[in-house]
């Protein structure tokens, strides 16, 4: 038998009432109590309905095992992140789902340090809550819950204690925030106003029935925002997931900024001769030229913000990035933070008096492909060892699929950790150069195949 699991790649997430249900987090909150308490937990919670339920079970568990609470209510993961140790907490728990659909809930365990507990830690919560050896505190040894509602205007002075505040406040620009009807709306255009900005608020009203849009921000989901910006003339428009760790840029023509290009635009700036950016294989191209010209280098690490997060400690990278839009940005945390990569990107165009446009039109373009293959479930387990096999002699990385790298470009075959199918990523540098590598990845999934 398979050992049981309940974290995926962020958290434990369901859908509310059915396999997200208050038992069940009653009881992982005594598991996270056992785990990592006993001591202060700091308890938060994203706009999502079920989350006044959640919280209270989580906090009943925790209350249980003898940890004491610190309720801090809506905020966005990484607000919460930020207070954890700064209130000499032992952990922290925020009650969210992220980017995921609005009947999803979910939970995120942090450490004393805010970072997103390692997968061995995880691995002892479940444990523990498949044994069902919890802590029980004495009656007489229990602790009580207190309110701070200190959280969001903490994260917003760390954050602007880390920029220019002043040059940003010279430039006066317009930003349309789009905060998906949760938490990202409590500190985003705050912080913003307090940096001069002029701030239009979409979706800014806490709502977990996300009437304004899906809290993913994918091009097609922020499409109101995108005529916003243009509509109004606005110089930047910003959309939060649900939790607000992502944050993903609108130029002032309405474009979509991906991924790859607001993490390289402040790649570009941060690191140095001889500084290190932690970033996952399904990184592409873009983020590898830019590190290159640094004159620094890359550490990659499998897909997944908790593994990005604690490889950037513990090699004390200068930056960490995904190519969703997450930046992790050590001096102040490292942790995916939406609000302080806001805040980098219009440092960053104050700083140097461009548009957002101007800024990525500096950078090279690349294409991408993306394929995917139906496997026979009984020949998953078989695929990998062939696929090494065929692969020895190329550049190669193999800590999460395997990525092969090619002077014009690179493809990455992974497993889906869900489905018996295989996925192909490739990049190159036109269209036709990126399908050809595409190929090169089916080919060889059909050649392990046959
Ligand atoms: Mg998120």
């Amino acid at each position: 038998m398979t050992r049981k699991k309940m974290f995926g790649t962020n958290g434990v997430r369901g859908v509310i009432n059915e396999t997200m249900t208050v038992d069940l987090v009653l009881k992982l909150g005594k598991a996270i109590g056992t785990t990592i308490g006993p001591g202060k937990i700091v308890v938060g919670r994203d706009a999502r309905n079920g989350g006044e339920m959640f919280s209270k079970s989580v906090i009943a568990g925790l209350l249980s095992t003898g940890c004491s609470i610190v309720n801090i209510g809506y905020v966005p993961t990484p607000t919460l992140q930020y207070v954890v140790p700064r209130m000499d907490a032992s952990g922290g728990v925020v009650i969210t789902a992220s980017h995921n659909p609005a009947e999803f809930n979910g939970i995120k365990v942090m450490g004393s340090n805010g970072i997103e507990t390692s997968r061995e830690t995880e691995t002892k919560i479940e444990s523990v809550f498949f044994s069902n050896n919890f802590t029980v505190s004495a009656w007489d040894n229990l602790a009580s819950v207190t309110q701070d509602k200190t959280a969001i205007d903490q994260h917003i002075a760390g954050i602007k204690s880390h920029i220019d505040t002043k040059v940003i406040q010279k430039r006066h620009l317009v930003v349309v925030i789009d905060s998906a009807n949760s938490v990202g709306g409590l500190v985003t255009p705050k912080l913003m106003r307090d940096l001069g900005c002029k701030v239009i608020s979409l979706n800014s009203q806490l709502d977990g029935s996300f009437p304004g849009r899906s809290p993913e921000p994918t091009p097609e989901n922020v499409i109101e925002l995108r005529k916003t910006v243009k509509s109004v003339g606005a110089d930047l428009g910003i959309a939060h997931d649900g939790d607000a760790d992502r944050a993903t840029f609108v130029d002032e023509s309405g474009n979509i900024v991906s991924g790859d290009h607001s993490l390289s635009i402040i790649a570009k700036r941060i690191l140095k001769k001889g500084s290190t950016l932690v970033t996952p294989i399904s990184s592409g191209k873009l983020i590898e030229d830019t590190v290159e010209q640094a004159g620094a280098k890359i550490d990659w690490t499998v897909v997944g913000s908790v593994d990005v997060s604690h490889r950037v400690e513990e090699i004390n990278a200068e930056l960490g990035g995904e190519e969703n839009g997450g930046v992790f940005y050590p001096p102040l945390q490292s942790v995916r933070d939406g609000p302080m990569t806001s805040a980098l990107i219009v440092e960053i165009m104050s700083k140097e008096g461009k548009k957002l446009s101007e800024l990525i039109s500096e950078l090279p373009t690349y294409y991408t492909e993306k394929q995917k293959l139906k496997i026979p479930a009984e020949k998953m387990s078989s695929m990998k060892e062939k696929l090494l096999v065929f692969t020895k002699d190329e550049e190669r990385i193999t800590i999460d699929g395997i990525k092969l790298f090619y002077d014009d470009g690179w493809i990455l075959i992974r497993p889906s950790g869900t489905e018996p199918l295989y996925r192909i990523f490739a990049e190159g540098k036109t269209v036709d150069n990126a399908k050809k590598l595409a190929k090169i990845g089916v080919d060889l999934i059909e050649r392990a195949l046959s």
